[in-house]
């Protein structure tokens, strides 16, 4: 198993941590390594992420204009297939995370209602014992809203059917595959489009 320790160029390195997903920042300045985490453990003079990227210096990439072998390029997309990893660790790693903080977030809302509700039951009957619409007091004023009567839409399907309480939402939007279509056809650039050359377009797919 090669290292998953990425190569940022400009002396840069990227290094695994313990944390799934989270990466430290290594650097090389005048031969002295420094690492992000530094901060942490000023103690220390090599942390195990600078020991990792020292431990692993064969497997640093060279120049880039150096002519590479078939075996550098699959090493290489061994890396690429490293960060491929990482992101998804972080992707799977951040949703559980947003799930977890939704579900924190109803709790303690759901709680801080009921807490409110326990109170605002008691201002309404005193309200209503007065017989007042509202009243002011110090720290602000109670009053008592006329709701409109609760609309039910019992049977969707039938009140859609009577077309009579409908609405339709249209969009409009550019239809990119007509433009390209256009072009193709007739050779000519609509007003307000250009067409702009790329270069090829690398793809690759990884054995498992
Ligand atoms: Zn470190």
């Amino acid at each position: 198993m090669d290292t998953l320790i990425i190569n940022e160029g400009d002396n840069t390195f990227l290094v695994p941590t313990e944390i799934v997903g989270e990466l430290m920042e290594v650097t090389l300045n005048n031969g002295n390594y420094s690492c992000e985490c530094n901060k942490l453990t000023p103690w220390e003079n090599e942390c195990d992420h600078i020991k990792q990227v020292i431990n692993n210096k064969m497997d640093y990439i060279p120049e880039s204009d150096t002519a590479f072998e078939m075996a550098d390029i699959d090493r290489l997309l061994l890396r690429v297939k490293a960060i491929d990893e990482i992101e998804q660790d972080i992707t799977t790693s951040s949703q559980e995370q947003l799930r977890s903080i939704k579900l924190w977030t109803e709790i303690r809302m759901s709680r801080l209602n009921k807490q409110r509700d326990y109170y605002l039951v008691y201002l309404k009957a005193y309200l209503e014992s007065k017989n007042k619409r509202t009243e002011k007091l110090v720290n602000g004023t109670i009053s008592l809203r006329k709701l409109q009567p609760q609309l039910i839409i019992e049977d969707e399907e039938k009140v859609l059917s009577q077309g009579e309480f409908v609405r339709t939402k249209s969009v409009t939007s550019i239809d990119k595959k007509s433009i390209r279509n256009s072009i193709k056809a007739t050779g000519v650039l609509p007003d307000g489009i250009d067409l702009v050359e790329q270069a090829d377009k690398l793809s690759y797919k990884l054995e498992n």
